[in-house]
């Protein structure tokens, strides 16, 4: 080091002067924070100096990296982005957004007490399912209703209540395995009974299931095979044929419905999926749906049936261990009661909202935010218009499609590293842009970007360029 570089170093102010003039982020951020993020810099700048090079003692020069310091350090790691992925319902992006409705009431319950496990009319103990049974038993003509961490857990519980020790069987075109995670057979192993394989992969018949059934068998399963789907030979077994050999048995029938669909999706334009109702009404004992997908609700299982057997699954242990917290319990119930009103449900319920947009509403927005997004991203790049599929996401019906439109983004060069550089920036951006890199093309799907946000995103994409 040359004696320009020990004056330098003799330059730097020392951390006491630095926290001295920097009282407002010490009451910010808290002293220690202040300090070893003093000390970090400080000592990047020595090393600095040491290895040669001229850096600054300016004060404010620092003050001002520490302070970005801090601001990183602070931002939460859990953050809104900006879904254009083109999947509605995306599990790595938190899947269903929540209704205005669902936040009120997560943000009306979060901060003080409540009546969580409080009966206001007796003045006594209650039970936290009770806000919410008698809206999940109105809506689906369900006898009795109770609700868990997902629908993960509603399978587990299900079973580890009603099957312990015992076999169910389950077809063999119905042994699904939903997001790597959750597999049927792996959970049945899990909740304590033993899995039956009936049928084929292609077919499967209802005297498969006939002979499968013995003393030892706890119940019949059906797995809504949610995200593929067999075709050309194939046979299933009606649910209503399902629940008359189950009831002749005396077993009850167990549909994991997956999606949790509670409405007449063709009459809104989309593809058919059953709905809650009709599988009770065909003769299932017991349903078990997810809040986050279809239902456009938060995460959350919900169990809807008979009485009896909802009563012995509330009363399993396990189901402390998989029970909804408060915030979660009132968005659902928020979410549910805005089931209430049909007519307004689509334009209420985000979920609905955007499966339901019109491919035209999605183009006439590319159209507008081409020429816009094009001149934020230079010369670089070529923006240009496609029409591409969207999908529900979830899982749900994975085959069908819904006609969307992107904007369609090369680089100008024609080489995939550019587009590379370009998605990598977007995940950065402050509300990271998620689209779908393909064939040489970032995809930006317009479908989940609602006309409120809209200004934000082109707003952030300035800030590329800088
Ligand atoms: C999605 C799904 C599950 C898991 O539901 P989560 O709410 O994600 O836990 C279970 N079964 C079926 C058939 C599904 O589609």
């Amino acid at each position: 080091m040359n004696k320009n570089g020990q004056q330098q170093l003799r330059d730097l102010p020392s951390v006491s002067v630095i926290l001295d003039h920097m009282q407002s982020e010490v009451a910010l951020w808290g002293h220690d924070a202040v300090t070893s993020a003093t000390r970090a810099h400080l000592e990047e700048l020595r090393a600095a100096i040491q290895s040669g090079e001229s850096m600054t003692s300016d004060l404010s020069i620092i003050q001002q990296t520490i302070r970005e310091r801090l601001t990183i350090a602070s931002q939460p790691a859990l953050k809104p982005v900006f879904n254009l992925t083109g999947i509605v319902l995306h599990s790595n992006l938190g899947r269903a957004n929540l209704a205005d409705a669902a936040i009120d009431a997560m943000c009306r319950v979060a901060g003080g007490a409540n009546n969580l496990e409080f009966d206001l009319d007796k003045g006594q103990r209650g039970d936290r399912d009770s806000h919410i049974e008698s809206l999940i038993c109105e809506l689906t003509g369900a006898e009795a209703a109770t609700v868990v961490n997902n629908n993960a857990a509603a399978v587990l519980l299900t079973l580890n209540t009603l099957a312990l020790g015992k076999k169910v069987p389950v077809s063999r075109g119905e042994l699904v395995e939903i997001g790597g995670s959750f597999r049927v057979p792996d959970i049945m192993e899990r909740s304590g009974c033993s899995l039956d394989e009936v049928g084929t992969t292609n077919r499967t018949h209802l005297k498969d299931y006939a002979n499968a059934i013995d003393t030892d068998t706890a119940l019949l399963m059906r797995v809504h095979t949610s995200n593929y789907r067999i075709e050309g030979f194939t046979n299933t077994v009606p649910e209503s044929e399902l629940a008359t050999l189950a009831q002749a048995n005396r077993i009850p029938f167990v549909v994991d419905m997956g999606c949790g669909n509670l409405i007449d999706l063709k009459s809104l334009g989309l593809p058919h999926e059953a709905t809650v109702q009709q599988t009770l009404a065909d003769g299932a004992d017991l349903v078990l749906f997810s809040g986050d997908k279809l239902l456009g609700g938060p995460q959350a299982g919900i169990i809807a049936g008979r009485a009896d057997l909802i009563a012995r699954i509330k009363q399993n242990p396990l189901k402390r261990a998989l029970r909804l917290d408060k915030v979660t319990l009132a968005a659902l119930e928020a979410t549910l009661q805005l089931y209430r009103n049909p007519d307004e449900l689509v334009s209420r319920l985000p979920t609905l909202r955007l499966l339901t947009r019109a491919e035209d509403s999605v183009r006439d927005q590319v159209n507008k935010l081409a020429p816009k997004v094009s001149s934020l991203l230079g010369d670089q790049y070529r923006v240009d218009t496609a029409s591409v599929s969207s999908q529900i996401g979830s899982g749900a019906l994975p085959i069908e499609v819904l006609p969307s439109a992107a904007l369609s983004i090369t680089a100008a060069n024609g080489e995939d590293e550019p587009l590379r550089e370009l998605a990598a920036h977007l995940r950065r951006l402050p509300k990271p842009v998620i689209g779908r890199l393909h064939n040489g093309v970032l995809l930006l799907d317009l479908r989940c970007l609602e006309a409120i946000h809209e200004d934000a995103f082109i707003e952030q994409l300035s800030e590329l360029t800088q």
